[in-house]
């Protein structure tokens, strides 16, 4: 804790009194290192694809444009660097639009569970693909809620996308949607890779990945689980984690019925 000391003075610059300000430092370096880290971060991300595009692009150049396999080798590594490159960028706008307050909500009344049966319908492809079982179960009635649909569906992507990325083949992805007292609960539960307990709360930091190199691998930015905080956060709702190694991991989104 700092202590300021502040003077009043009347017009003559006689004092008057004085008061002393308390300042948080703790709290304040806690930000300033959480920035510092943050802006490290963002620079070693983009400069990962920047420097593979640089390597790719020399070699070429420098006479491996003659081998036509090679050539188409290069450019789809090239392609799909810049398209991490986007996903990053396209990431952070958004979070640095969720810190500033400037995102634009469109409220409207959404079905859950319609929602959750799309989304799980349009993703049934990449999880034949890896012969995973996705499925979902609508629990009662569920009544609808006052939520920016748009925002909430990348939620549940996002969150489904995890679980069948981190679950090997012919896993099982299963999504429940139910309602307890004044609540909406959408959970995704895999049986997958799991999560150590000591990384599980955080798995919702900017960047964190229990394992960097699979994650980039899968095409992670790392940013995904914080914007879905953030962006449930801000509707009222929370967002929750379990997960045991080896067993499966379990995220559960709650939403406030009463918006
Ligand atoms: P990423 O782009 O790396 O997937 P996220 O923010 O979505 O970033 O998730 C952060 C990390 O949490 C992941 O890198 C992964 O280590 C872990 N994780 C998230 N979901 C799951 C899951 N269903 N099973 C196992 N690990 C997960």
């Amino acid at each position: 804790v700092k202590v300021y000391f502040a003077v009043f003075t009347d017009t003559n610059k006689k004092p008057e009194g004085v008061i002393v300000v308390l300042h948080d430092v703790t709290e304040q370096q806690k930000l300033d290192c959480m920035r510092r880290e943050f802006v490290a971060n963002v620079s070693h991300e983009l400069r990962t694809p920047i420097t593979s595009i640089k390597s790719y692009t020399e070699t070429l150049l420098d006479g491996a444009v003659e081998d036509h396999e090679t050539t188409e080798h290069f450019l789809n590594v090239i392609n799909a660097e810049a398209d991490r490159m986007t996903r990053l960028v396209k990431d952070l706008l958004q979070l640095s639009r969720l810190d500033n307050q400037q995102m634009s909500w469109k409220i409207e009344k959404v079905a859950i569970n319609d929602m959750v049966k799309d989304i799980v319908g349009r993703m049934q492809l990449q999880a034949v693909q890896k012969k995973q079982k996705l499925e979902s179960y609508v629990i009662g009635d569920i009544p609808s809620i006052n939520a920016d649909k748009d925002r909430l569906e990348q939620v549940v992507v996002n969150i489904i996308s995890n679980a069948l990325k981190y679950t090997p083949d012919d896993g099982i992805i299963t999504v429940y949607v139910g309602k307890l007292i004044n609540d909406i609960y959408i959970k995704v539960a895999d049986t997958g890779i799991g999560i150590p307990k000591e990384s599980l709360q955080l798995v919702f930091d900017r960047f964190y990945r229990v394992d960097k190199a699979r994650s980039r691998d899968l095409g992670g930015t790392g940013l995904g689980l914080s914007i879905a905080k953030e962006i449930v956060e801000a509707q009222g709702g929370t967002i929750t984690i379990a997960s045991e190694v080896g067993k499966g991991t379990e995220v559960t989104v709650r939403l406030p019925l009463n918006l």
